[in-house]
C-alpha cells in the first residue's frame, strides 16, 4: 500500500516523500482512512510505531480541504488541539505537523510550561490553526483568556495512558468541558486500561478502534541481555562497557532524577561525555542536550522515564537500563528506542540483587527470559543480600531477606509487584502524593504537569 493510494493530498504526500518514507507502518494504515471517514478513533499504538504521523497526516488533510471562508483581517482560529503529557513529546509532535504540513497553509503551534506566556499569547494572536499543548499550560491560556478554544473541530489525546499515570485526569476533564461537544476525537494510548476504556467512553462517540502489534511482542531486531552485577559496581561496569566496546549515542535509564546526576558526574569524571536529561533540567537545557546527543557530539545521554517519553531519536545503537523500572512496561518503552524501523539495537541491562523481583515482572510481560550474561570482572558477590529500592522520598519497595525466584528480593510484606507498588498517580515515580487534592487542577506555573510530577522526572 503506498500513501498515494490513502487519498492524502498532493502537498501532502510530496511531504511525505521528501521525509524519506515509502510506505504507510501498519498503525497509517489503519488509522489515516479511519480519519478522513470521520469518525472518532481509539488506537493501541507505541511510540516508534508511527502514531504521530497516523493522526497528523489525515488532520492536515482534513484542515486543508475544508477551512472555512474568512473575512479579512480576522485572525484564523485554533481548529485542531493535539494534547500531550510533556513538554517534549508535544515539540515533538508539532515538529511533525510542521514537517508534513510545510506546503500547506496552515499554521501550528506548541504550547507548555516551564516557559513565558508572552511569546505564546503573541503567537496566539497572530492566529493557530493546530495546537499542540501540555494541558496544564493550555488550561492556565483559557483562564487568562488568551486562547480561545470553542472553534475546535478535532481533538487528539496522544499517549492517553501516560497522561493519566501523570495524574492529568482532572486537566483533561476540564479541557473537555470547554471544547465543543461536536467534534472528532481521536485517543492514542499504549495501553487500554480500565481507565483508559472509561476515558474513551467519555470522550469518544462509537469509535472505530484499532490497535497493531505491542513491541514488546515483535521487537526481535532488539538483542536484550542482562549483566548480572553488584549495586556498588554498576557504574564501573557501564564506564568499562562504554569504553572497551567504544559505545557511542547510549541512552542509559535510571530511575531517579538525583541517580541520573550522580551517574552523569561519575561518567564525566571518567571522561565520557554525559549528559541528564530530567524534569528539573530548563527547557533549554533539555533542549540542548537532546541536539548535542543526536548529533553524536554527547556520548551518553542519562534520562527517566518521564523525561525520555516521546524523545524521538531513531534507530539507537544502544540503549542500557542503569536501573531496571519498578514498572514493567516502562522496560518495553525504554528499550523501543532502540533498533528502530528494522534497524539492529542492542538493550543492555545491569542487574543487581535488588532488583530480581522487577527483572520476573519484565520478563513475565515480555513472555521471555533475558540472557544473562556476567562480565569478567564483574562477577556479583553470591553472598549479598537485597537491599530495599527507595522509588520516591517516602516510597520504598522490597526488603531484605525475602526471596522470589532465582535471587532474593524484596517482598516481605512491602509492595514489590509494579502494580501493588507504584503509585496510580503521580508518575510512577514519586511518592504516592494525590496531585491536585484540594483545590482540583494544580495552579501555578503551568509546567504541563501536575505538581506532584514536578521534579520527579
Ligand atoms: P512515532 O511512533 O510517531 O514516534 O514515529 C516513530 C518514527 O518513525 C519517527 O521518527 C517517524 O519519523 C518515523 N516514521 C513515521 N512514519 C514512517 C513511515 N511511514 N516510514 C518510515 N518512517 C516513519
Amino acid at each position: 500500500m503506498s500513501f498515494e493510494s490513502l487519498g492524502l493530498a498532493e502537498p501532502i504526500l510530496k511531504a511525505i516523500a521528501e521525509a524519506g518514507y515509502t510506505s504507510p507502518t501498519p498503525i497509517q494504515k489503519q488509522a489515516i482512512p479511519a480519519v478522513l471517514n470521520g469518525g472518532d478513533l481509539l488506537a493501541g499504538a507505541q511510540t516508534g510505531t508511527g502514531k504521530t504521523a497516523g493522526f497528523t497526516l489525515p488532520l492536515l488533510h482534513q484542515l486543508a480541504a475544508s477551512a472555512p471562508p474568512r473575512a479579512p483581517n480576522t485572525k484564523r482560529p485554533v481548529r485542531a488541539l493535539i494534547l500531550t503529557p510533556t513538554r517534549e513529546l508535544a515539540a515533538q509532535v508539532e515538529e511533525s505537523v510542521r514537517t508534513y504540513g510545510k506546503y500547506l497553509p496552515l499554521k501550528s503551534m506548541v504550547m507548555f510550561g516551564g516557559v513565558g506566556m508572552n511569546p505564546q499569547i503573541d503567537a496566539l494572536r497572530r492566529g493557530v490553526d493546530i495546537l499542540v499543548a501540555t494541558p496544564g499550560r493550555l488550561l492556565d491560556h483559557h483562564q487568562q483568556g488568551t486562547v480561545d478554544l470553542s472553534q475546535i473541530e478535532y481533538f487528539v489525546l496522544d499517549e492517553a495512558d501516560r497522561m493519566l499515570d501523570m495524574g492529568f485526569i482532572h486537566d483533561i476533564k476540564r479541557v473537555l468541558a470547554i471544547v465543543p461537544a461536536k467534534k472528532q476525537s481521536l485517543l492514542f494510548s499504549a495501553t487500554f486500561s480500565d481507565d483508559i476504556k472509561a476515558l474513551a467512553q467519555r470522550l469518544l462517540n462509537q469509535p472505530k478502534v484499532i490497535e497493531v502489534a505491542r513491541r514488546n511482542a515483535t521487537a526481535d531486531t532488539i538483542a536484550q541481555k542482562i549483566h548480572p552485577v553488584d549495586r556498588d559496581k554498576k557504574k564501573e561496569l557501564l564506564t568499562h562497557l562504554i569504553q572497551s566496546q567504544n559505545w557511542h549515542q547510549v541512552l542509559v535509564f535510571t530511575r531517579m532524577k538525583h541517580g541520573a546526576n550522580r551517574l552523569v558526574e561519575y561518567l564525566v569524571k571518567q571522561g565520557v561525555t554525559a549528559m541528564a536529561i530530567h524534569g528539573n533540567k530548563s527547557q533549554s537545557a533539555r533542549t540542548r542536550a537532546l541536539a548535542d546527543f543526536k548529533s553524536g557530539a554527547l556520548q551518553v545521554l542519562v534520562a527517566t522515564d518521564i523525561a525520555a517519553r516521546g524523545i524521538d531519536i531513531d534507530q539507537l545503537p544502544h540503549v542500557v537500563n542503569f536501573e531496571l523500572p519498578n514498572v514493567p512496561e516502562d522496560y518495553v518503552h525504554r528499550i523501543g528506542r532502540t533498533g528502530r524501523a528494522g534497524a539492529e539495537g542492542e538493550a543492555v541491562s545491569l542487574v543487581c540483587i535488588d532488583e530480581e523481583g522487577f527483572l520476573a515482572d519484565i520478563e513475565k510481560l515480555i513472555k521471555r527470559q533475558i540472557p544473562r550474561e556476567v562480565v569478567a570482572g564483574f562477577e556479583p558477590d553470591p553472598h549479598a543480600k537485597p537491599e530495599p529500592i527507595q522509588l520516591g522520598r517516602r516510597m520504598l519497595i522490597g526488603a531484605p531477606g525475602a526471596g522470589k525466584g532465582k535471587g532474593p528480593t524484596g517482598g516481605g510484606g512491602a509492595p514489590r509487584h509494579a502494580n501493588q507498588g507504584r503509585p496510580r498517580q503521580g508518575g510512577g515515580h514519586a511518592a504516592p502524593r494525590k496531585p491536585g487534592s484540594g483545590n482540583g487542577r494544580p495552579g501555578g506555573g503551568g509546567q504541563g504537569r501536575p505538581p506532584s510530577n514536578r521534579g520527579k522526572n
